[in-house]
């Protein structure tokens, strides 16, 4: 099994996983790349799975999806085109190639976000991101700490797929939100280097999301101190981490 990424617009991932000859793609905003790889690889194109419904994620659906092509997405969206409507606990299982994924609903970003698990592999969206996490623009911060607290909690080797190259500007926002993170500050070279080589920094992983990733770390003692939230709910931590990025 091969997981590639396709690069497309100014920083989307569209993945495209395969067996040397059939592939699923997860959130094809554009058809392009995706018919052009699929092509230069010689793979037939066995599924869609998409994680919400924004256009940069499901505008390449269409033109993708012949006839008979099973195209899984969120019940609570509304997305053309989509055959197999999926809500949390749901379980996929793709024969070629061979995938057995458990849905996660992961509302924030969208109200109606979901992500796939299984395999090792974590897809998110625009859930969580190297670094950081997707905006709110459906959803309320509750929702979205509750939601990267599920993703969290997932075996620290899951391998994390995610549907944006975001993570220099993440990295850099986590320096501000907590000074205090060696860790982080290592990897942030790694990254670096990932960039000026021009390679993805992802896949990345949960374990080193719970390391670097402020989101995920409303709890460390050094984003309390930045924000002057000592004493408060880790959700609070949250909506103003999210807040603070949102103008940063
Ligand atoms: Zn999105
Ligand atoms: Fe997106």
């Amino acid at each position: 099994m091969e997981i590639i990424p396709l690069p497309a617009f100014s920083d989307n991932y569209l993945w495209l996983i395969h067996d040397g000859r059939h592939a699923v793609v997860v959130d094809p905003g554009d058809d392009g790349p995706v018919a052009r790889a699929l092509a230069g690889h010689g793979l037939e194109l066995t599924a869609i799975l998409l994680t919400h419904h924004h256009a940069d994620h499901t505008g390449g659906v269409a033109a993708l999806a012949r006839a008979g092509l099973p195209v899984y997405g969120p019940a609570a969206e509304h997305i053309a085109g989509v055959t197999h409507p999926l809500a949390d606990g749901d379980r996929v299982a793709i024969d070629a190639p061979s995938l057995a994924l458990q849905v996660i609903a992961v509302p924030g970003h969208t109200r109606g976000h979901i992500a796939y698990f299984g395999d090792g592999m974590l897809l998110c969206g625009d859930t969580l991101f190297n670094g950081g996490c997707g905006r709110l623009f459906e959803g309320t911060a509750a929702q979205m700490h509750a939601s990267l607290g599920r993703l969290a909690a997932l075996p620290g080797d899951t391998r994390v797929y995610c549907a944006h190259e975001y993570t220099l500007a993440n990295l850099e926002f986590a320096r501000a939100a907590e000074p205090h993170n060696p860790e982080r500050d290592a990897y942030r070279e790694r990254c670096r280097a990932l960039r000026d080589a021009g390679r993805p920094t992802l896949p990345t992983d949960i374990a080193t999301q719970r390391a670097v990733n402020p989101f995920l770390r409303c709890d460390s003692r050094s984003v309390r101190d930045t924000l002057a939230l000592a004493d408060a709910p880790d959700v609070q931590v949250f909506a103003g981490l999210r807040a603070w990025k949102d103008r940063f």
